[in-house]
């Protein structure tokens, strides 16, 4: 089944995302758990958690993708930043039982000139001190740009992390294509070469997700903009591959290209149209 939505708003709750995904065409969708800057969550509605289930169970929504405030930085060097970071994403873990089976995303972090090394074991820390043997919620450390410092911009530090977790079978990845492409994995030119090096890399057992953006800048920039599909440096035909792609076909797919709702429609519908339909799959 092709599964593929995009980013929408939590300020209606749950049940209003899964109305407005169904509008949209979409069967998945990425929602921020606060404020993207932070700041306190909504309280917990369990009567919009019920009411949304049975809707999202009947329309056949499913892979809900919580997303970390963008904020949060695991490795900060100073120590109130870092527990500020670990008691949010301790939160919103807990939160997302309400709706068990899903994914939470978050951005590693930047090390702030600590070193690539130091930050691993921080942002190992914090998972190790956030993560449970009962969750049911998997955590998705995102791939980065490689801004500054940030870590996760190249696949062997998502691979140092993971290996510092002692509950690693509750992690896995999100691979933004914007994000690679401007780090400077070449997905457009060699998406098999990408995928095999994360394969021996990551491990492919780890790939749980994947944001489609086009980006605004050109290869291995390190700059992290998002561009709509198709007006980017990445071109329509490297989504095309990246859908059909039978490492890639059966991954959730989540847009977070720079758009309104309407927008948002019409590349799902685009990206419906350029699916494969070969036998037995659609
Ligand atoms: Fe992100
Ligand atoms: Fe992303
Ligand atoms: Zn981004």
């Amino acid at each position: 089944m092709f599964r593929i939505g995009c980013h929408l708003s939590s300020s209606g709750g749950y049940l209003a995302m899964g109305r407005t995904a169904e509008k949209l065409g979409a069967n998945v969708f990425q929602f921020f758990t606060r404020n993207p800057r932070g700041g306190a969550a909504r309280a917990i509605d369990e009567n919009d958690i019920a009411s949304f289930l049975s809707f999202a169970s009947e329309r056949g929504i499913d892979r809900l993708l919580a997303h970390a405030p963008y904020t949060l930085n695991a490795c900060a060097e100073k120590a109130h930043l870092r527990e500020f970071a670990r008691e949010t994403m301790a939160d919103d873990i807990r939160r997302m039982e309400y709706l068990p089976g899903n994914m939470y995303n978050f951005h590693p972090g930047s090390h702030v000139g600590q070193g690539a090394e130091l930050g691993v074991s921080l942002i190992a820390d914090t998972l190790n001190s956030v993560l449970s043997p009962d969750q049911t919620t998997v955590v998705l450390l995102e791939t980065m740009a490689g801004k500054g410092s940030e870590l996760g911009g190249k696949f062997e530090e998502l691979r140092a992390i993971i290996d510092a977790v002692e509950l690693d079978g509750k992690l896995g990845v999100c691979l933004d294509t914007c994000h690679v492409y401007d780090a400077g994995y070449d997905i457009r030119g060699d998406l098999d070469g990408v995928l095999e090096e994360f394969d021996a890399v990551v491990g492919p057992e780890r790939l749980r997700a994947i944001h489609l953006n086009d980006s605004k800048n050109p290869f291995g920039s390190h700059k992290d903009r998002h561009e709509k599909i198709g007006a980017g440096s990445l071109g329509l035909e490297t989504f095309e591959r990246i859908i059909n792609h039978p490492r890639l076909r059966d991954l959730p797919f989540y847009l977070e290209t720079p758009n309104e709702p309407d927008g948002y429609a019409e590349e799902i519908a685009l990206l419906r149209s350029l699916r494969s339909s070969a036998l037995l799959n659609n």
